[in-house]
């Protein structure tokens, strides 16, 4: 197609805004993405930001009898690289899992200094809407690579006062690389618009099977925050906090395993101390909450105490401190919640550890991965992604856990 007709394509598509089903519109599903920030213009981001403008592209290309059907600017049908990978044996060990998927992303991640443009993408089917953009499904022609492409208008960015986030957003997260976090692979702009070339989170936002299911098992929840442990060890590793922790901002990938996306608040902060507040009042930490005041100062803990949080909302299908605004800040403040009885004991003893308020006595991430409640639901094996993949795999003594 050409790049006139893509643009065409581009503005004929409307975007059913995936958050405004009925599920999310029940109870007090008001949470919001965040805001904020100082101005920096998008052009000079863009601009200042020519070196980080290349994508690291795959050299490997889709089988062309399994790649996607290209029918005008649909994308009907698409198989990932990564896809051949589905095929595990029962016994198959999230250590194979880690060992596959670094090996697939030592062949994804191949550099080539390349200047992308909206010509090298077929654009597919609309995935979502964001505050600031669209993302859709979209594939890189000329290795066949399937991946999202979010497009923000430079105007919108501006009016929201975004640019600065945004930046910050793309400078972090293209220097990640963990399965359990989506891949920024590069970005561009034209005149207008800025384009950001994502990892493809092929089963969509984990707030919406929550908002489905209502509440996950214990052995998915369990899984869940293995794996959120295993990306927040990353991060923090690389001096990185997230400091927006919370279900809206997850995706789940083709075989069931969650992905952290959104970037827009996380800091690179290599003393490890920040002083500013920002976030989501349900998810937000008692020593964000107290404001910047003297030397109330905090480290990358608070995403050990949003991580709690994140396990009762797994586990309960409601964040512990839900309420109006100035009670949610009053209850933060106490620490003050209380689990329900179907949780188990270990699950509550995990959030217990974690929702601290001191934020030195919060369970370390390493401790998480050795809490009996992990162990028990992840002793060693993929279950997460081989129920979600069917349960083909799964083994019977955990199914009612
Ligand atoms: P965002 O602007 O990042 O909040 O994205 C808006 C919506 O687009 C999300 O809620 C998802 O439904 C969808 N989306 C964003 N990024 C991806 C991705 N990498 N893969 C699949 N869907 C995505």
């Amino acid at each position: 197609m050409e790049v006139a007709n893509l643009e065409a394509a581009f503005e004929r598509i409307t975007v059913v805004d995936e958050n405004d089903d009925q599920l999310v519109s029940s109870k007090t599903y008001h949470k919001s993405k965040g805001s904020v920030s100082t101005a920096v213009t998008v052009t000079s981001l863009s601009a200042s930001n020519a070196a980080a403008n290349r994508m690291k592209m795959p050299l490997q290309k889709l089988a062309t009898t399994n790649a996607g059907k290209i029918v005008g600017a649909n994308i009907t049908k698409v198989t990932l690289p990564s896809q051949a990978a589905q095929s595990r044996p029962a016994d198959d060990t999230v250590a194979n899992a880690h060992r596959r998927t670094l090996t697939e992303s030592a062949i994804i991640v191949q550099p080539q200094l390349k200047q992308w443009h909206l010509g090298m993408f077929e654009i597919g089917k609309p995935l979502g809407k964001g505050k600031f953009g669209r993302v859709y499904l979209a594939k890189e022609r000329s290795t066949g690579f399937v991946c999202a492409l979010k497009v923000q208008h430079k105007a919108e960015l501006q009016q929201g006062k975004v640019e600065k986030q945004l930046r910050r957003e793309i400078e972090i997260q293209s220097n990640l690389a963990h399965p359990n976090i989506v891949r920024l692979f590069g970005h561009f702009h034209d005149a207008k618009r800025i384009f950001l070339i994502l990892e493809f989170a092929g089963r969509g936002e984990l707030y919406k099977h929550l908002r489905k299911e209502q509440r996950f098992a214990e052995w998915k929840a369990a899984q869940y925050v293995a794996q959120m442990v295993a990306a927040l060890k990353y991060l923090h590793k690389k001096h990185v906090m997230h400091r927006d922790i919370k279900p809206e901002n997850i995706l789940v990938g083709l075989h069931g395993e969650i992905k952290i996306s959104d970037f827009g608040w996380s800091v690179h902060a290599p003393n490890n101390r920040r002083k500013t507040m920002c976030g989501t009042l349900d998810y937000l930490p008692p020593e964000m909450l107290r404001g910047g005041g003297g030397d109330n100062f905090y480290t990358e803990k608070v995403d050990l105490w949003s991580l709690g949080v994140l396990t009762y909302e797994f586990l309960v299908g409601e964040a512990p401190f839900e309420d109006t605004q100035v009670m949610t800040q009053r209850k933060i403040a106490r620490g003050d919640y209380t689990v329900p009885s179907f949780v188990s004991p270990e699950a509550r003893d995990l959030i217990k550890r974690l929702l601290v308020l001191d934020p030195e006595k919060r369970i370390a991430l390493e401790d998480i991965e050795r809490h009996p409640w992990i162990v028990k639901h992840c002793k060693g094996s993929e279950r997460a992604y081989d129920r979600a993949s069917g349960g083909k795999f799964r083994g019977s003594s955990e199914r009612d856990s």
